[in-house]
C-alpha cells in the first residue's frame, strides 16, 4: 500500500494522524524512493500498539550526506532520510519518533549501551528490530546475553508480527542417532550420498543418520554447520544485531510462505542437510545427538 494508504488515517493508524498536520509529506528524491518510504513507515505503524501515538509531519529525503555519517535523522516532528532509502533505518527513526512522543521511558540497565550510545540510540536501535526479526527470536534462551532485554522489550511496543512471518508453524525436532561423546569440543558434519560423517574431539563415526547404522562413505563433502538447504525450506542460524554484548543467535525457517523461528540453539550446534532434510547435531547429556527437523 502507498501513501494513500499510509494517509487515510483508517484502521490502524493512529490518533495524531487524524489531524492533517500529522500526515506524514514525503519531500525530495524520486516517486520510487517516497513510495519506499511511504511503505515502510505505514509497515510500521500498523504494527504498533494502538495506545501509542506517533506524529510525523515530514520526511525528507536527500542525496546530501547528513551529519555524523549517519543514514538518517529525527527533530521536530521531521524525519531526514538520505537515499538509497533502507527501510531499517526507516524504521529506526520512527522509533525515535515513537519514543520522544510516547514519553516512554528509557531509564534503566536495559538501555545501556556498550558503545557509548544515549540510551535514546539504544532504544531505537533495538526497536528498528521489534518489526521483523524481534519476532523471529521467539522466547528467551539459557545463553542470551543481557543485550537481548532490549529487543524484547520493544517487541513489547508492536501487536502484531510481520505478515510476512510465518508465526504459529509447528516445529519438531525428531532425534535419530545418539553418539556417545563426552567431548566439550566443536563438532563437524561431512555429508555423503548415503551417510554423513561425525567428527568431534578424537571421535570419528559414519552413520546413516536416519537410522543410526554405520556405513562407508567414499564421497562425504564437509557441511559448512550453519545452514542446511533443502528443496522446500532453508535452515539457518540468524544473527540479531547485538545491542550490548556477544552475538544472539536464532535457529530459522525460511520457506515459500515467509519465515520462522525455530528457537534457541543447543550446544555446538551444527546444521546440515541430507535426504532433502534439515538436520542438527548437537552436544547433550554426554553425548552428540543428530536428528532433523519436521516444519509444518
Ligand atoms: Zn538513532
Amino acid at each position: 500500500m502507498g501513501r494513500a494508504a499510509l494517509a487515510s488515517c483508517g484502521g490502524l493508524i493512529l490518533a495524531g494522524c487524524a489531524a492533517s498536520d500529522c500526515e506524514p509529506k514525503v519531500r525530495g528524491g524520486s516517486p520510487t524512493q517516497a513510495q519506499a518510504v511511504s511503505s515502510a513507515s505505514e509497515e510500521l505503524l500498523e504494527r504498533l500498539k494502538p495506545h501509542l501515538n506517533v506524529c510525523v509531519r515530514k520526511i525528507r529525503l536527500t542525496d546530501k550526506p547528513l551529519p555524523n555519517e549517519t543514514m538518517g535523522g529525527y527533530r521536530g516532528k521531521t524525519i531526514w532520510l538520505e537515499v538509497p532509502i533502507w527501510p531499517i533505518v526507516v524504521y529506526h527513526e520512527y522509533c525515535h519518533a515513537i519514543q520522544r512522543q510516547n514519553d516512554l521511558s528509557v531509564q534503566g540497565s536495559v538501555w545501556d549501551s556498550d558503545v557509548g550510545d544515549p540510551p535514546t540510540e539504544v532504544f531505537a536501535l533495538a526497536c528498528e528490530q521489534a518489526l521483523i526479526s524481534s519476532f523471529l527470536l521467539g522466547d528467551r534462551c539459557p545463553d542470551d546475553p543481557d543485550g537481548v532485554d532490549a529487543l524484547f522489550e520493544t517487541r513489547e511496543l508492536f501487536a502484531y508480527p510481520n505478515d510476512e512471518i510465518a508465526v504459529g508453524r509447528s516445529v519438531e525436532f525428531i532425534p535419530t542417532a545418539i553418539i556417545a561423546d563426552d567431548g566439550m569440543g566443536p563438532i563437524e558434519i561431512a555429508v555423503a550420498s548415503n551417510g554423513i560423517v561425525v567428527v568431534a574431539d578424537g571421535l570419528r563415526v559414519e552413520l546413516d543418520p536416519m537410522t543410526g547404522a554405520p556405513v562407508n562413505t567414499t564421497d562425504a563433502e564437509v557441511s559448512n554447520g550453519y545452514s542446511a538447504i533443502t528443496s522446500n525450506a532453508d535452515v539457518y542460524f540468524l544473527q540479531f544485531l547485538p545491542i550490548r554484548g556477544p552475538n544472539t543467535l536464532r535457529r530459522i525457517w525460511s520457506g515459500d510462505e515467509g519465515l520462522a523461528g525455530m528457537g534457541c540453539l543447543e550446544e555446538q550446534e551444527r546444521l546440515f542437510s541430507w535426504a532433502d532434510l534439515a538436520w542438527s547435531a548437537f552436544r547433550k547429556n554426554d553425548s552428540i545427538t543428530v536428528g532433523w527437523w519436521r516444519v509444518e
